[in-house]
């Protein structure tokens, strides 16, 4: 196949050009986050001719996530396909010559750095605060730039960070909000338009970024499609930002610290252990069946005894179902886990 056939309507576009596309295809990017957003800034930057892509995702797809998650279908969830992997294996029948890396971990302070600390930029297809505040955090240690994007409902926002040059997601939002304080997809909705038309903007931005643009919007962007309104709006440097100012890192060294998170339209809790760990699962397999229903396929572990049930990924990472409490969730981690 011709690469110059395959990219001929975008290099003929006089915004790229050539050159830009040269700069392209020698660009390395990380999605961090495989699901609305994320799947739809994949399929752009994969289908336009990025050199390398890195998928990052921590969760296996579920049938309510068909309705915005553009990459998969009814088969990758009747296969057990974790995001990462469905994603990459659709992406590599659409462009082989790009390099798409498939890693199925829960983001953290401790392997942030590692995911981003390679590539140009950064892709937020993340699902909330924390998350943000890490790669933000490790954007800046690290000076790769990062484009941030979320949507809720029928509105969204995005915007650009570029280390040394523009503002940080801590001048924009300085806290972390409490839990609980926020709409989350499974309160509030969302529509499969309102996420696409944010992710677009994002990949269209990362073009820019990529081939060093000089239109690169410097403003965030806020959109309500039910509602009509598009608007952009300039953020100042915040001279006290703990981010970018004065460099500390406080989201990033939080490092190996266990820690619990509520899952968004689950009754489920996530526990992440201390330092991940490579798991046997034969061995967990062999430890449980004695006590419940387990199976296990290469990419996780699932048990269930009544109403305790739980998924466990190989790197220690483990899903509490129905549960409400950390203190429950922790407690059944140590009883069946165990570490
Ligand atoms: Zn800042």
């Amino acid at each position: 196949m011709s690469i110059s056939e395959r990219y001929s309507r975008q290099v003929r576009f006089s915004g790229i050009g050539e050159e830009g596309q040269k700069k392209i295809s020698q660009a390395r990017v990380a999605v961090i986050g495989m699901g609305a957003l994320g799947t739809v800034i994949a399929n752009n930057l994969v289908r336009s001719g990025v050199g390398y892509i890195r998928l990052v995702d921590r969760d296996f797809i579920e049938i309510s996530n068909l309705q915005r998650q553009v990459l998969y279908d009814e088969n990758d969830i009747k296969q057990g396909l974790p995001k990462a992997i469905a994603a990459a294996q659709h992406l590599k029948k659409v462009n082989s010559d790009v390099i798409i890396d498939s890693v199925v971990v829960d983001v953290n302070a401790g392997n942030i750095s590692k995911l981003i600390k390679d590539v140009d930029l950064v892709m937020d297809g993340s699902d909330n605060f924390e998350v943000r505040f890490l790669i933000n955090d490790a954007s800046i240690k690290h000076s790769v730039p990062w484009i941030y994007g979320g949507a809720l409902g029928s509105y969204g926002m995005t915007m650009n960070i570029i280390p040394g040059k523009t503002p940080c997601f801590r001048c924009l939002i300085d806290k972390m909000p409490t839990a609980g304080a926020h709409d989350t997809c499974s309160t509030a909705g969302v529509i499969n338009m309102i996420t696409g038309i944010v992710a677009n903007y994002q990949s269209v931005e990362a073009l820019k970024i990529l081939i060093n643009s000089l239109t690169i919007r410097q403003e965030v962007l806020f959109i309500d499609i039910w509602n009509n309104t598009i608007e952009t709006f300039k953020i100042n440097k915040n001279g006290e930002c703990k981010a970018c100012v004065d460099k500390e890192f406080e989201f990033l060294s939080r490092k190996f610290s266990s820690y619990a998170s509520s899952l968004c339209g689950q009754n489920s809790i996530q526990i992440v252990p201390a330092i991940e760990g490579k798991l046997d699962f034969k061995t967990f397999y062999d430890k449980l069946k004695k006590v419940g229903d387990v199976t296990f396929n290469k990419f996780f572990l699932s048990f269930k005894k009544g109403e305790i049930e739980f998924t466990l990924f190989s790197d220690g990472r483990a899903i509490i179902k129905n549960v409400t409490e950390e203190k429950a969730a922790r407690a059944i981690y140590s009883e069946y886990i165990g570490m």
